[in-house]
Formats: C-alpha cells, sequence, structure tokens
C-alpha cells in the first residue's frame, strides 16, 4: 500500500509552531501538480507568519520555499511530467487575471494574490506540496544545478534580483543595498550583474559584511558606527543612483531616500511589517519634487523568470552556496525553524533535507 498520510510543519496559532499527519495531496486540479519535496529553505517570512502577520492560522503548513520530483500531474499539464526534478517560486500566480494579464503577476486576483504557499493555502514544510497552475509555475531544473542550489530560486535570488531590477541602475551607476541578510546579499550580486561600477553594502554584522564582500560588495557601511546615508553621500559625492532597502525598517528606507541622488530610484524589497503609515523625509525627497522614485516588488514568480535565475546558478554567474550556514533534516525542522527567529550562531539560511 502506499502512503496516503505525509508529515508537515504547520503553524498551530500565532506563536505556535510543530509536526502534524496530514494527506498527500491526490488529486491535483487539471492545470495543477504535486510535488515530492527533496530541499527547502526556511526564510524569515515563515517566522513572521508565525508571529502574526498574516493574522491567527489552525494547521497552516509552512513554508515557500523549495523544490522537489513532480509526484503527480493534471489532465492539463504538459510541461512537466513525474519523476522531473523541478522548481518553484514562492509566488504562484494564475497568469489569467486581470492583475497578472495586465504585466503584474506578484498581485495575482488582489495586492499580493500572488503568495499563495503558507497563506492561502499550504506551504511546502511538507513531503509533498501542491501547485496550482503547473505549466507556469513549475521549471524542471538543469542537469548540472543542484537541488540545494536550485531551492535559493525560488525567493532569495528572485526577490534579492528584483529589487536591483526594480533599481534602474545605470550602466556604470552606484548602488547602495541597505541590510546583507540573504535578501540584500543577492541584492548585491544582482546590482554587479546588472552593471552597477560601485556597491555599497551597509550592513552592521561583522559576518555579513565579510559575506557582502565575497559576494561584490566594494565599500561595507557600518551603520552602527556611522550615519550610513551620510557616509554613502560622502563616498560618491552626492548620493547613489539607486538605493535597495532589503530590510523592511521606516528608518532604512528614510536613509535609503537621504543616500540617493536627485533623479534617483529607491526599491525596496524589505517588509514592512509594522505601524500604519511609513515616514518619507520631506527635504531629501526634495519637497516632493526630487525626481526620486520609489518602487516595490513581491518576489517575482513564473517558469520563464525561474529558467533565467536557474540559468544564472548553470553558467556560473551566481553562486549561492555561501547562504547556506546550517542544515537540518526535516525532522530538526523546528530547531531550524527556532534558530530563524533568534538568528543565533550567525544563520543566515538553513537548508532542510527531505527524506
Ligand atoms: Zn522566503
Ligand atoms: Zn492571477
Amino acid at each position: 500500500m502506499r502512503p496516503t498520510t505525509m508529515k508537515a510543519f504547520v503553524m498551530r496559532d500565532i506563536g505556535k509552531v510543530g509536526f502534524m499527519e496530514k494527506p498527500i495531496p491526490s488529486a491535483p486540479g487539471p492545470n495543477d501538480a504535486v510535488v515530492r519535496t527533496t530541499r527547502a529553505l526556511v526564510c524569515t517570512s515563515d517566522t513572521h507568519t508565525v508571529h502574526g502577520a498574516i493574522g491567527p492560522k489552525h494547521d497552516l503548513t509552512l513554508g515557500h520555499e523549495a523544490v522537489g520530483v513532480v509526484h503527480r500531474v493534471g489532465s492539463e499539464v504538459h510541461t512537466v511530467k513525474p519523476g522531473d526534478r523541478v522548481a518553484v517560486n514562492a509566488i504562484t500566480p494564475c497568469f489569467r487575471c486581470e492583475n497578472c494579464l495586465s504585466g503584474f503577476p506578484s498581485q495575482c486576483q488582489a495586492m499580493l494574490g500572488g503568495w499563495k504557499f503558507a497563506n492561502i493555502k499550504d506551504g511546502v514544510f511538507a513531503e509533498y506540496f501542491h501547485v496550482n497552475d503547473a505549466e507556469a509555475n513549475l521549471t524542471p531544473i538543469p542537469d548540472d544545478v543542484p537541488d540545494e542550489l536550485a531551492v535559493y530560486c525560488s525567493d532569495m535570488l528572485s526577490t534579492g534580483f528584483a529589487g536591483a531590477e526594480h533599481a534602474n541602475i545605470p550602466m556604470g551607476g552606484t548602488v547602495a543595498v541597505f541590510a546583507q541578510g540573504p535578501v540584500g546579499l543577492m541584492a548585491t550580486v544582482g546590482a554587479r550583474l546588472l552593471g552597477a561600477s560601485l556597491v555599497i553594502a551597509v550592513e552592521g554584522r561583522s559576518e555579513r559584511q565579510a559575506l557582502a564582500r565575497r559576494f561584490g560588495a566594494d565599500e561595507v557601511v557600518d551603520p552602527a558606527k556611522v550615519d550610513a546615508a551620510e557616509e554613502i553621500v560622502r563616498l560618491t559625492g552626492g548620493g547613489v543612483d539607486s538605493a535597495i532597502e532589503a530590510l523592511g525598517s521606516e528608518a532604512t528606507l528614510a536613509a535609503c531616500i537621504r543616500a540617493t541622488r536627485p533623479g534617483g530610484t529607491i526599491s525596496n524589497v524589505g517588509y514592512h511589517g509594522h505601524g500604519e503609515n511609513i515616514g518619507i523625509p520631506r527635504l531629501a525627497w526634495g519637497v516632493g519634487m526630487g525626481d526620486k522614485t520609489i518602487t516595490t516588488a513581491l518576489c517575482p514568480g513564473g517558469r520563464v523568470r525561474m529558467q533565467r535565475l536557474l540559468r544564472l546558478i548553470e553558467r556560473g554567474r551566481v553562486d549561492p552556496s555561501p547562504l547556506t550556514t546550517h542544515r537540518f533534516g526535516f525532522q530538526d525542522l523546528e530547531r531550524a525553524f527556532h534558530m530563524m527567529e533568534t538568528k543565533e550562531d550567525h544563520i543566515v539560511k538553513p537548508l532542510i533535507i527531505f527524506g
């Protein structure tokens, strides 16, 4: 007899997590698929969810960063078949609704609606997970790219690179990346790939400063020692062309605006989880007339983007492996999860190994 249940790591309630048995997703819809999980990554967003970022949830399977092997496909899915190694983005838009067809699939059906895993449906921290609209969202992984690197395309590469892509970096331009967590580090790589001539990383933790240099930062500014925006204006003689907010704090967004030259772009990929409003420093924003643009993005998904991200790993343009600071078996996911909450032992990303 084939097993019909699986282990899943869930949010039981606000502040509470644990394992439970759930049925293996059995019959995918005609456009959908079921994937057997092989590798996953814990994201700081998962900890935000458990602390109530999307309200109370009960027995919701957590996780949105994973790769695996196709287990079953619906009758209308022809681009992948059972047995294929596949990657899927954290965001799984329908690619049919008005927002998707308008060119904003992360806003599928409603604002932020492309985010379905561990939000409006079970996530990927289980032995199997369901993928909607599989032809648009599942991407075969190239033979030369191991699962443990491919899994970084789900969110870290896509979000970090989106930070750089939305920053309107001119060829030879100057860029500041605020915060060098895994997303900020990938924004640093992305800024280099897009032709920045100077990338300034803003980061206080020494181990992350070292990673920033390893991923291509030319300068590192420590916000605990200097006023980061002032220092960036000094280093660039007037401000950067592009500043990337990869933390999600009002003070950091303000620093990005102060660090950017007139006509520059502030690209936000940080999650702003607190307060009713976010302040903009009025004078640094040119009293609303400084031609400073603020852009936002939510982890762009879809098969074609995932193919491109995987190709960057395949061709050696980016190697995300230094982000994996810790490894855990699936059964030890709770320990990994709590380490992501406390950021103890200099954790950047814990890789979760299934099977
Ligand atoms: Zn994530
Ligand atoms: Zn849609």
